[in-house]
């Protein structure tokens, strides 16, 4: 038999013309100032590092626990939960596609935008409807326009990506309540923040709060995140899951940094500093920066004559690069062009930012 199609045209229609996710450049060599994924500039607890190395070796040609019991204990404390409230996955991206695949399939998704752009690569992969929801500059949660939403799921990226902006728990429970469906509000970057939606879970059967230990756990390797929310949804995600998702190390090296909050706090509080002495500063060149509330920062930056606009902030993301600095670049958003996006890395890396950003006001 001859086959005159390419294969591909076997798949799915609508994944033929999928766009995959981008992820920010991760450079193969050493000497990169890395400010562009979020990444934590400290190491993970080194109680990571023992855990990993009693873990590794000939228990390995066993399979993990498939439930992570043990890591689903440790977060239900902490959060003071019931184990049956708290699911892990490799990544908090695998709960984020867990939750379209089992509450979107073909009705829509929504979210307000500029937000996390696997949002619509997941809807994209389900064929859902992704329905963007567009922000203000001011960046508040567009509440109204929530209410009037028709979708089965909700996202809220709170901090919000890549602005920093955090919403408070009185808007975000006004969300939810104008709402039908499941909101899911992601918060990789609430740890960095004052406040966390998981407070708002005993009010709201039909929340999920999503987080991961890619950002403030500094553990962006080892692929782990978890949920929470009401039971009855736990348990589907549960179904739907791959029964082996968390790897014996991970769940290992994972439990390790949850049991270590002491030194979490420490690298928080640290980027935190870090974070707001940077803001004042670049604020004081006359540049816009919006609170953040996360471990980066998004800023508006100006020429030495003053002006901001798209070709400002391309320039200083070209310049930056040049110098082996990494930051990210939105460019497909009115609301996003105009800025760059800088992850708060370690003093050093934040000065060397800083003395190129000064190199490169001079040169202008
Ligand atoms: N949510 C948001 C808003 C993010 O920015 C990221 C990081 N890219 C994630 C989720 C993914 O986290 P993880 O590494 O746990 O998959």
């Amino acid at each position: 038999m001859t086959v005159n199609n390419p294969p591909s045209e076997y798949a799915l229609p609508h994944l033929r013309e999928l766009s995959g996710y981008t992820p920010g450049f991760q450079p193969g060599e050493s000497g990169w100032v890395k400010l562009n994924t979020n990444e934590n500039p400290y190491p993970p607890s080194p109680a990571v590092d023992e855990a990993l190395r009693a873990a590794a070796g000939d228990a390995l040609r066993l399979y993990p626990d498939p439930r992570s019991s043990a890591l689903r204990e440790q977060a239900a404390k902490l959060h003071a939960l019931d184990v049956s409230q708290v699911i892990f996955g490799n990544g908090s991206d695998d709960l984020l596609n867990l939750l379209v695949r089992a509450f979107s399939g073909e009705r829509a998704v929504g979210y307000p935008a500029p937000s996390y752009s696997l949002y619509p690569v997941l809807c994209g992969i389900q064929n859902s409807d992704a329905i963007e929801i567009p922000f203000g500059r001011e960046m508040a949660l567009p509440i109204e326009a929530i209410g009037k939403l028709e979708a089965s799921i909700l996202f809220v990226t709170s901090p919000n990506a890549p602005t920093g902006v955090g919403f408070a728990n009185s808007d975000l429970a006004k969300a939810i309540e104008a709402f039908e469906g499941i909101v899911v509000v992601d918060e990789a970057y609430a740890d960095f923040a004052e406040e966390s939606a998981v407070e708002l879970l005993g009010r709201y059967s039909n929340l999920v709060v999503t987080r991961t230990f890619s950002k403030s756990y500094g553990l962006a390797g080892l692929r782990l995140g978890y949920a929470m929310g009401d039971a009855s949804v736990i348990d589907i995600l549960d179904r739907v899951r791959d029964s082996y998702n968390v790897n014996r190390l991970t769940q290992a090296g994972g439990l390790a940094a949850l049991c270590d909050q002491s030194y979490l706090s420490a690298v928080v509080e640290k980027i935190k500093r870090t974070r707001d002495f940077y803001r004042a500063e670049w604020e004081g060149l006359g540049w816009f920066c919006y609170p953040s509330r996360a471990n980066f920062l998004f800023v508006e930056p100006r020429n030495a004559q003053g002006e901001s606009g798209p070709e400002v902030a391309q320039g200083l993301f070209e310049y930056l690069k040049r110098s082996r600095i990494l930051v990210r670049y939105f460019p497909s958003n009115p609301l996003t062009r105009s800025f760059l996006r800088i992850s708060v890395g370690d003093e050093d890396q934040m000065l060397f930012v800083s003395e190129t950003m000064q190199k490169w006001l001079k040169n202008a």
